[in-house]
């Protein structure tokens, strides 16, 4: 069976943003032995079961680039050899393009995935809490990337969509766009926090999920594709697609995490698996 997503989120919590919807602090893992030796063993017993995966993505509670060299070398060697993934992703807070031995080890076979909230990097900045301009960096130009955008509620869609398309035609080596909602808290249903407050207050939320489709239908051209499996849309601009994940099926659906040498849910569950 092909599952969507296979996420190895590693436990540091170490970060250079500081962004006010940091999904690490709102869902409060426990910091655990990341047991990256037990990684091989774990996807060799999915491949027993016959699973396999449309995408391997290596994240973190925590920026997944401060990892050390051999860390992230020896992730990217066993995750290779297994052979499960149709394409390969690295959420990256930017601090990558700072780092070029470990971008080295990525940059011909993941896509780098970034998330902004402003296109002007001086407000990303400010509001993502962080003092380095990767998207303007050398080392950028050299990835391939996805773009999360995040969507924020003193913005109107037409703006949005002006937004993005500077983005494509600023960043030729950006390949797609995500356009975000936050989520107020993945781990239980606890909002009384200033993340999940800072969310109501200035995001968009999948309760903003319809009114996102319909704007959409009335300012782009857009097709329907893998609905069921990857519950998204799609619109493609410039010969990019431009997702929006609907988030309408329950979080996480066919999706593994890899925490802790275990292999889990979103509520840290111990897998059980579809055949
Ligand atoms: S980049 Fe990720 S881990 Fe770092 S502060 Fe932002 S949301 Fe949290």
């Amino acid at each position: 069976m092909k599952y969507k997503e296979f996420e190895l989120i590693l436990s540091s919590f170490r970060c250079n943003k500081n962004c006010p919807y940091c999904t690490a602090k709102i869902t409060k893992w426990p910091v655990v032995d990341d047991k990256i030796h037990c990684l091989e063993t774990q996807l060799d017993y999915l491949k027993s079961q016959g699973i396999s995966f449309r995408y391997f993505i290596f994240c973190g509670n925590g920026e997944p680039s401060l990892h050390s060299y051999e860390t992230i070398q020896t992730v990217v060697n066993t995750i290779k050899k297994a052979g499960l993934f149709d394409e390969f992703r690295f959420q990256s807070s930017g601090n990558i393009f700072f780092e070029k031995d470990k971008l080295d080890l990525i940059k011909k076979d993941f896509i780098v995935e970034i998330t902004r909230v402003d296109f002007d990097s001086k407000k990303d900045m400010e509001i993502l809490g962080y003092d380095k301009d990767y998207i303007n960096s050398p080392l950028f130009k050299e990835a391939n990337i996805r773009l999360n955008y995040v969507m924020l509620k003193h913005k109107s869609f037409e703006e949005y969509l002006v937004e993005i398309k500077k983005y494509l035609d600023t960043y030729p080596n950006i390949k797609t766009v995500s356009l975000k909602t936050l989520n107020l808290n993945t781990h239980n249903n606890d909002i009384n926090n200033p993340y999940s407050q800072w969310i109501l207050n200035n995001a968009l939320t999948k309760d903003d999920t319809d009114m996102v489709i319909q704007k959409m239908a009335q300012n782009a051209d857009f097709s329907v594709k893998d609905e069921v499996f990857f519950d998204r849309y799609e619109w493609i601009y410039a010969d990019k697609p431009i997702t929006f994940y609907t988030k309408k099926l329950d979080y996480g659906y066919s999706n593994i995490v890899y925490y802790g040498g275990e292999l889990v849910d979103y509520h840290l569950n111990k897998i059980q698996l579809k055949k």
